[in-house]
């Protein structure tokens, strides 16, 4: 059904970055990219473009973005690396593309989007998806590209702290977007570098689908949080699981799952979920959430808090 709801939603992580009290050096900045990122994906629905096109879109920005856990500006794991996953999901038709660990594609959301339309697979890891990101023409980027000082600070603070422990640590900041395109179809993505000091090829749940990426014909969800968690609770398609099959609107299952299921279980996190209608919920058990949204019945809104590496 032709939606005149169109809309665009996004995250840019759960949590705070910075310890409560302490003053927030780059609000402003932070204001400014998620409005531009979310601007720039709703102009796609605007001018007709597909669900699936507005949310690449907004996240190829927030991964250019050194402000976030994605792309450019990812966390490192424990050997100094900088490893990404991202996955990409098609609503209309149930195409999925993913891709984890990755570390020369410049966009991991556009390698999940060639792995969507241009493989016969869902999930690729490691050395053999940025290989197929190469190979598909998409632009690589040189390890500096996305290690960033205030990571590589946050990495070292955390490997002089805990020279005893070898325990992943969470730190938050993943970006995911969800959208509702002129045509009355949803897609979602969500893009990371996954839990600082992460070991052993860790894979989180964002580039799984179903953990922290789903879209059907009733709605789109994308996770941030501690990913063990959200995988353990298939949270995703959990959320659109209880509004087919038992009605509940978008609000009441993303609460029922965040707050009922995962935060109970010790999972901190939230998710953006949007649904055929252009309704929205964010909610989230951490102390906050990033968000911003621009919709076709005029409204919109940016929320930026103080997040906190816990
Ligand atoms: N969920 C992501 C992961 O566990 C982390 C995050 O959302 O920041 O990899």
């Amino acid at each position: 059904m032709p939606s005149t709801n169109f809309t665009l939603l996004l995250h840019g992580g759960s949590g705070r970055l910075y310890p409560a009290g302490t003053p927030f050096p780059q609000e402003a900045e932070y204001h400014r990219t998620l409005t531009a990122a979310a601007q720039a994906g709703f102009a796609v629905l605007a001018e007709g473009g597909s669900s699936l096109t507005a949310v690449e879109t907004s996240l190829r920005l927030l991964e250019d973005s050194p402000l976030f856990n994605a792309g450019r500006g990812s966390v490192f794991s424990h050997a100094g690396l900088n490893e990404m996953d991202a996955a990409l999901m098609d609503g209309a038709t149930l195409q999925a593309g993913a891709v984890a660990g990755v570390r020369t594609v410049r966009n991991p959301i556009s390698a999940a989007r060639a792995v969507l339309e241009r493989s016969a697979h869902v999930l690729l890891t490691g050395a053999g998806a940025d290989q197929f990101a190469a190979e598909m023409g998409l632009e690589t980027a040189p390890p500096e590209w996305f290690r960033t000082e205030e990571r590589w600070q946050q990495f070292q603070a955390l490997q002089a702290a805990a020279a005893s422990s070898s325990a992943p640590t969470t730190k938050y900041g993943t970006v995911g977007a969800v959208a509702l395109d002129q045509a009355g179809q949803l897609a979602a993505g969500t893009s990371t570098g996954g839990m600082l000091n992460k070991q052993y090829g860790r894979v989180g749940d964002s580039p799984i689908i179903g953990a922290g990426t789903y879209a059907n014909h009733v709605c789109a969800v994308s996770g941030t949080g501690h990913g063990e968690f959200f995988l353990r609770h298939t949270v995703a398609h959990d959320i659109a699981a209880l509004m087919e099959y038992r009605g509940l609107s978008v609000e009441a299952a993303a609460h029922l799952v965040i707050h009922e299921k995962v935060a109970p279980a010790g999972g901190k996190g939230g998710v953006i979920a949007l649904d055929g209608h252009g309704r929205v919920a964010m909610p989230h058990s951490t102390e906050g959430l990033f968000w911003a949204y621009v919709s076709a019945d005029g409204r919109t809104g940016t929320n930026v808090c103080n997040m906190i590496v816990e």
